[in-house]
């Protein structure tokens, strides 16, 4: 590897923690090879913080650079598909964000900022950090009457949590969607839930 998506990375720039994508690229075969029996601890490893994958900011700079077609970014990509399929990982933010958007919009049709922001960073009451974290900006958002009170669902929950069922528990494809979905719902046929929980 000649090391230009490294030296090129955005997210090594402002976190020299994160090991980068070309030793991720490097990961992926290893975590894919079938010989390999310590696949799981790979993946403890680089779920951990943002030192692994979760410190990718998916800007794409790193395909951009990268003159061998080797796509860092697909490659990290994988090994996140890896680490939410896995399933006696310890639970981390990163994975939790996905679960729970996942669940909370199956259950209202759009997110309670609320719950995710408790559920997220305040890992269910159990993390006290990072519920102080969130405290601060609650409190502000209450003092400037920016804080929401109630939470409605969205009329269109049961047409939502229907093609995200389809998608079983792949959570990484769920999210797709899910953002897919979002963003096109207004142009999109009936059938395009299908069609793209079939294809990824
Ligand atoms: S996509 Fe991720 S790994 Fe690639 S350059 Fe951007 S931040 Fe770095």
């Amino acid at each position: 590897m000649c090391g230009a998506c490294y030296s090129e990375c955005n997210a090594r720039e402002v976190n020299p923690d994160f090991v980068g994508p070309h030793a991720l690229a490097k990961a992926y075969r290893m975590v894919a090879d079938s010989r390999n029996t310590g696949a799981e601890t790979r993946l403890e490893k680089y779920n951990q913080g943002t030192n692994g994958v979760w410190g990718c900011t998916r800007c794409f700079y790193c395909n951009t650079v990268c003159p061998m077609g080797v796509a860092p970014l697909e490659q990290i990509t994988k090994i996140k598909q890896e680490i939410l399929a896995a399933e006696n990982l310890p639970d981390s933010r990163p994975i939790r964000h996905r679960k729970v958007l996942v669940e909370l919009v199956k259950q209202g049709g759009w997110l309670d900022e609320r719950l995710f922001a408790l559920q997220v960073v305040g890992d269910y009451f159990r993390d006290l950090q990072g519920l102080l974290s969130i405290g601060s900006l609650g409190l502000r958002m209450l003092v400037k009457g920016k804080f929401p009170l109630s939470f409605e669902p969205s009329d269109g929950t049961t047409e939502l949590r229907s093609p995200l069922n389809r998608c079983n528990n792949k959570l990484e494809t769920r999210g797709k969607f899910l953002l897919f979905y979002l963003q096109h719902q207004e142009c999109l046929p009936d059938r395009t839930s299908t069609m793209f929980c079939g294809r990824v």
